[in-house]
């Protein structure tokens, strides 16, 4: 017998991307497909009724390039798509992306900002007040690629505690040090994305730690039937997975329900 539980409610995907037709979308490949077209379908196919979306094109170039006309769009984009809700990606040396945000905050399609120190390719310790002060100044949710290294760690649990009004999400839920920050941090929050979920006690070692509500679904554009089914069919109760695939979402995004 398949032990695959019913849900009350649908789940809702906090973290994900795909191309949107810029000349800086990622390449698609066979085996790996990116466009709105297979997301929607996937979701279709699961039950899945929303993602958090930033497109690929305003995260992956170093200099920030895509991050303005990117946030337009997907702006116009999430106002008209009932299965898409924006992140707004905010680069700290794109004097625009703030008055974007400051203005697009503002929408219950909007889940708050999105970073991405890693592939924009800047230093946290040299824009973190920039960035987190204005997250906090809107109590906004923020969610971050996560910096890996030591001083990454420190950054992100120093700034989490500088700016108690706003919300991280450390995405890509990975390894015990990750978890000691939620652990440690009453405003840091991870999501469930990204290929560590394949290692096999994580969630449940994660849920040990800290419990179910400072964990959220996402599937980073990975195959959302394996990401779904990572939770879905993990070993936690059905009161915790339900915390993690939409009663957190529901709690930190009320608007956008
Ligand atoms: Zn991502």
């Amino acid at each position: 017998m398949v032990r695959l539980p019913e849900f009350s409610h649908p789940p809702v995907d906090i973290h994900c991307h795909f191309n949107h037709g810029s000349v800086l979308d990622v390449a698609d490949s066979p085996i790996s497909r990116n466009d709105i077209e297979f997301l929607r379908e996937a979701y279709h196919h699961i039950g899945i009724a929303w993602g958090g979306i930033s497109t690929y094109a305003s995260v992956f170039h170093p200099d920030g390039a895509g991050v303005v006309e990117s946030n337009r769009w997907l702006y116009d984009f999430a106002a008209q798509t009932d299965w898409v809700r924006q992140w707004v990606v905010l680069d700290p040396r794109v004097e625009e992306s703030f008055l974007q945000a400051e203005q697009m905050l503002k929408s219950p399609k909007t889940l708050g900002i999105k970073i991405h120190p890693v592939f924009h390719q800047y230093d946290l310790a040299e824009f973190g007040d920039k960035i987190f002060g204005f997250a906090n100044a809107h109590q906004a949710v923020v969610l971050m690629h996560p910096v890996m290294t030591p001083e990454g760690f420190s950054q992100m649990a120093h700034f989490a505690d500088k700016y108690p009004d706003m919300k991280l999400i450390v995405a890509h839920l990975c390894s015990v040090e990750h978890i000691e920050l939620l652990e440690k941090h009453e405003n840091i929050y991870t999501d469930t994305s990204g290929g560590a979920s394949n290692l096999n006690n994580i969630l449940e070692y994660a849920y040990e730690r800290v419990g179910s509500m400072k964990i959220l679904f996402g599937t980073d554009g990975y195959s959302a039937q394996f990401q779904f089914g990572r939770v879905a069919l993990s070993r936690l109760a059905q009161e915790d997975k339900e915390n993690i695939l939409y009663r957190n979402a529901q709690r930190l995004f009320p608007k956008a329900f």
